[in-house]
């Protein structure tokens, strides 16, 4: 049975405050090999290391803390003196919990799952969020650099195909420097840069040479609606496409090994919302006119009423059958040719359910 978020989440909050000391735990173990090691494949940070210019990003993305406009809200707080915007995050990530995530995108999860970082607090803050005891309470422990190295490479030993590092935005100074310690103690796997998608076009740049799968989100494609939904950001329909379309230039489209576990590229995620609030028929135009009809696209069915979204009558209910065939179906239109085999699969339960 296909585990969701939503029910991986539940399990998580029940044991908060444990998963830390868990992950150290499994340190110890023999690491099982990478994925991607037996055909000779090397992360594009490593060739960076190797190229003695990760040391300079790293420099180049802490010093964009003086100033911060890591995204578009552009606060300009100094985060190395302590100050806080509106992610609530001062120069160091907090980490709500770490492990082999089974309900991610089956490409990201090989045999041993895929290597979730959850990553406290958010910049977009969206009221209908589904995670929102992380991204909007900050629960979690404050690590310092070493520290969420010393997570990657336990991650890495657990025998995960990649660093899954969810909301990113607001710390990529921190995972930059991370990555860069993690690297020279022998870290191989891909970074996973799984973000809302509301990051500003230099920090994206900034990434060029470092991450190898972007997995954005692409939430909404009418600035009203997201503006009412999506933290008051009128410009994330603008922002986040101007962000996704450097994501897809610098991996294009993804690259899978033998056995199909993601190595690079592009993958987009939609959730479908109730009303067609999220502008899915523009976005799957928006995909196929501007990216590549071969992007990998997951159309998410599992909408939840979470957090505010039932002071909002429009998304106060979860979808309809209806409302998500007709979703794939403006896919199947658009001419998008790589849909996400859950996506499919659910398409199916659906005919199926309406007959
Ligand atoms: S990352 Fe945080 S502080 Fe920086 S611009 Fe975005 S919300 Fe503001």
């Amino acid at each position: 049975m296909a585990i969701t978020r939503r029910g991986f989440l539940g399990g998580v909050l029940a044991t908060a405050g444990t998963l830390l000391i868990g992950g150290r735990a499994r340190a110890e173990a023999d690491p099982p090999p990478p994925a991607a090691a037996a055909g000779g494949w090397q992360p594009a940070y490593l060739q960076l290391e190797q190229q003695g210019r990760l040391a300079e990003r790293a420099e180049q993305a802490r010093a964009m803390l003086q100033h911060c406009e890591l995204c578009p809200r552009r606060c300009g707080v100094n985060r190395l003196r302590g100050e806080t915007g509106v992610c609530r995050t001062a120069d160091k990530a907090v980490v709500f919990s770490f492990q082999p995530h089974f309900g991610e995108e089956i490409p990201l999860v090989g045999r041993h799952g895929s290597g979730t970082i959850f990553f406290s607090n958010c910049s977009l803050r969206c009221v209908f969020c589904q995670n929102w005891p992380i991204a909007h309470e900050g629960r979690g422990s404050v690590v310092d650099d070493q520290r969420l190295a010393e997570i990657m490479l336990n991650v890495q030993r657990m025998g995960c195909p990649n660093i899954n590092l969810v909301t990113p935005t607001h710390i990529m100074p921190n995972i930059v420097q991370a990555t860069r310690i993690a690297a020279d103690n022998g870290l191989r796997i891909p970074l996973c840069y799984n973000t809302g998608g509301y990051d500003s076009l230099a920090a994206i740049q900034l990434l060029d040479g470092i991450v190898d799968i972007y997995l954005p989100d692409l939430k909404f494609m009418d600035a009203a609606e997201a503006e009412r939904y999506a933290g008051g950001a009128p410009d994330y329909p603008a922002t986040a496409r101007q962000a996704i379309a450097e994501m897809h230039r610098q991996v294009g489209d993804l690259i899978t090994d033998e056995r199909g576990v993601a190595l690079r590229g592009l993958m987009l995620r939609h959730l479908v919302m109730p009303n067609r609030v999220a502008g899915t028929r523009e976005f799957v135009d928006w995909v196929a006119n501007t990216l590549s009809p071969a992007t990998y696209v997951n159309i998410m069915s599992q909408y939840r009423v979470e957090h505010r979204a039932f002071e909002y009558p429009q998304i106060a209910r979860a979808i309809t059958a209806n409302e998500f065939l007709e979703a794939m179906e403006w896919a199947d239109q658009a001419g998008l040719t790589n849909l996400d085999q859950r996506s499919v699969m659910q398409r199916e339960l659906f005919r199926q359910r309406v007959g």
